[in-house]
């Protein structure tokens, strides 16, 4: 049995504690909202009223939260996570945040010689509440090796990326990939509509051609066509808008830094930053087919 220290108890990280708490280990839970701790009592966790309880000694911790400015609140910050832990802990964000947030937490970490590893992950809810995630994991080998095992009731599959940041390298990219795509998925079955196709005859014959792919299959943003998914569950979140437009941004910010070219990656995060200013911007970043379509709340 390993004590593990989780905090951010959203839409991700809740099954997460809950998988590790199944799992057989010592879960001390934390999140600002009270009633999601109390939800983590009911599956086992020791629900903790603030962040110094959950943290105080532990030797290991995930956080899990929406952005890099929460990592440095609960990691920087007076009494945060840093000011908490064992010595020897080994820290595991798996949120996905920009990459000098990651960098400064990771540098302060270093410099009183804790461990700390980026892993992100790939998934949607519905995979964390299966277990089923893919965890992106940047930092030593040591540290993963220290981490896999943790990880893996989480998990699908838990990659080694390379060294610290790699995981969110690797996150940005693929999170700009599923961004760009879904504008794409949009565009084209609205103009499939408006040319007078049936969406689901487009959906039966496109879904096992050259255009298919796991986005099509599972995320199409036409309602009643996936059965379950966002789409066809008024957009219920899935992954917000507001979350996209974030991982979309951090794409490009990242592109900037190396002064890589992303043209469609740039016009995806514009896409979804307009997108973010209807009264969408909480559902499933899937709904961006209304603005596309001209049919936005
Ligand atoms: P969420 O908003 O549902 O959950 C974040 C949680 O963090 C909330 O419960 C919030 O109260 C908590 N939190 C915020 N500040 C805190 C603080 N200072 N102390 C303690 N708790 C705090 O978001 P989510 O969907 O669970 O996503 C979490 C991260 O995972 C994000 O970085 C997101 O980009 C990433 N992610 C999400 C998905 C998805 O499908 N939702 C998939 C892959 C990755």
């Amino acid at each position: 049995m390993t004590d593990i220290s989780f905090i951010g108890l959203g839409n991700m990280g809740f099954p997460m504690a809950r998988h590790l708490t199944q799992a057989g280990n010592t879960v001390r839970a934390y999140d600002i909202v009270p009633d999601s701790v109390s939800a983590a009592g009911q599956f086992g966790a020791q629900a903790c009223d603030s962040l110094a309880e959950a943290t105080e000694g532990a030797e290991h911790v995930i956080t899990m939260v929406p952005a890099g400015p929460h990592v440095r609140e609960i990691y920087l910050s007076d009494g945060g996570i840093l000011d908490q832990v064992a010595e020897g802990a080994l820290l595991i964000d798996s949120s996905t945040i920009d990459l000098e947030s990651a960098e400064a937490v990771q540098a302060v970490a270093a410099e009183r010689g804790i461990e700390m590893i980026d892993a992100p992950v790939t998934g949607a809810i519905f995979l964390a509440e299966e277990g089923n995630l893919n965890f992106l994991v940047g930092g030593t080998s040591a540290a993963f090796n220290r981490a896999k095992p943790l990880l893996e009731p989480m998990a699908r599959n838990v990659f080694h990326t390379g060294p610290a940041g790699s995981g969110l390298k690797m996150k940005i990219c693929n999170n700009m990939i599923l961004g760009s795509t879904m504008v794409l998925l949009a565009e084209a079955f609205t103009l499939g509509k408006k040319l007078g196709l049936d969406q689901k005859t487009m959906f039966d014959i496109l879904s096992q051609g050259s255009s298919g792919s796991w986005m099509m299959d599972n995320y199409c943003p036409v309602p009643g066509i996936v059965p379950g998914n966002p789409a066809s569950n008024d957009y219920k979140p899935g992954f917000t808008g507001t979350l996209m437009r974030k991982d979309l941004r951090l794409a490009q910010q990242a592109a900037h830094s190396v002064q890589a070219s992303t043209p469609i990656g740039g016009t995806a995060a514009a896409l979804m930053a307009m997108h973010c200013m209807t009264n969408d911007a909480e559902l499933d970043f899937s709904s961006i087919i209304k603005m596309i379509d001209g049919e936005n709340d």
